[in-house]
């Protein structure tokens, strides 16, 4: 038999934090802990407000679900249940999906990405994020990155040049540039990666929005940068819909519903030569954690998370010369 508990947490960033999106303070959060013979396992749905989930439908999702759930001794068997059970539902899918993985790794007593059948080293560095602000603000920011050797920085918010200028007054780090649709159209994306080409640039993320093909096909061939999609790729199905878009994806447990779609999406995007990059939602080091397992895949991982919110529940990750351990 297997019994839960659902906890409603609001996670709190250390200081506001501005994406193209708008200004927020924190994020909703649903814990799931399930426990099965003495064994207690967690799992976690973070609900940004520009998505459709929020805590009710979660609730509502975990609920039913195991309103109908009957245990088996097998993974497998479980995430199946789950992945097929109601469309959508993709955050609430991998509160479960993580708990699942959880419970099964402690039965089995070894670490997670052992059970998944994959390593622990060598893991990618670990991007650093730099939300948006004054240059003032934003250098304050670069130099509290000790450590890490790669930055994340959110553009498409206006002052795009004034935020780069200001990192490379400081800083001379390979730099991820995440633009969350924030460019309006295809002539202001090429100009701006063809200005951010000389200045160290690893990738931009989804400089576009996800529905603006046309755009979108003319930078892949036309870009000095790797594109890497976000917001345009979500579950397993939609990877092939990248080739001849972007240069790579940018997997998250939030978006697709956990580890057993992420490693679907993972393995589709290594068939077609795909760059790799793990991230994540505002999470709590239960997701973090959870998708640092996967780490071993990806050309990079944007897992930075916990370093941003000051009331994580969980026990801490640990970040080493820049790089997150699973
Ligand atoms: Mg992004």
């Amino acid at each position: 038999m297997v019994s839960y508990n659902i906890r409603e947490f609001f996670l709190e960033f250390n200081e506001p934090f501005s994406i193209a999106h708008g200004t927020r303070t924190g994020t909703d959060i649903i814990i799931l802990e399930l426990k099965h013979d003495d064994l207690v396992a967690y799992g976690e749905a973070s609900l940004p407000p520009y998505l459709a989930e929020n805590k009710a439908s979660v609730t509502s999702f975990i609920n039913q679900f195991f309103s109908t759930f009957s245990w088996s001794p097998l993974l497998s068997e479980c995430l199946h249940q789950l992945h097929n059970s109601m469309p959508g539902n993709y955050a609430a899918k991998a509160c479960i999906d993580i708990a699942f993985h959880n419970l099964f790794a402690l039965k089995a007593g070894v670490p997670l990405w052992k059970m998944l059948g994959l390593s622990d080293h060598p893991l990618p560095p670990c991007t650093y994020t730099i939300g948006m602000g004054t240059p003032e603000i934003i250098r304050k920011k670069v130099m509290a990155a000790d450590g890490f050797s790669i930055l994340k920085v959110k553009l498409g918010g206006g002052n795009d040049k004034e935020i780069i200028e200001a990192i490379r007054s400081v800083s001379s780090l390979p730099l991820c540039v995440d633009v969350n649709q924030g460019w309006k159209n295809v002539q202001e994306a090429k100009e701006m990666i063809d200005w951010l080409s000389d200045k160290n640039v690893l990738f931009v993320e989804q400089p576009l929005p996800k529905t603006e093909i046309e755009g979108q096909k003319y930078l892949f061939q036309h870009s000095a940068l790797p594109v890497i999609a976000d917001e345009f790729v979500q579950i397993p199905e939609d990877v092939q819909k990248v080739r001849g878009l972007f240069h790579g994806i940018n997997i998250k447990l939030m978006k697709c519903g956990g580890l057993a779609p992420a490693l679907k999406m993972a393995a589709l995007a290594k068939e077609m030569g795909l760059l790799l990059l793990i991230g994540s939602m505002t999470e709590t080091s239960c997701g973090i954690r959870a998708a640092a397992q996967l780490s071993v895949l990806a050309n990079w991982v944007d897992l930075d998370g916990p370093l941003l919110t000051k009331n994580n529940p969980f026990p801490p990750v640990t970040y080493r010369s820049g790089v997150l351990l699973p």
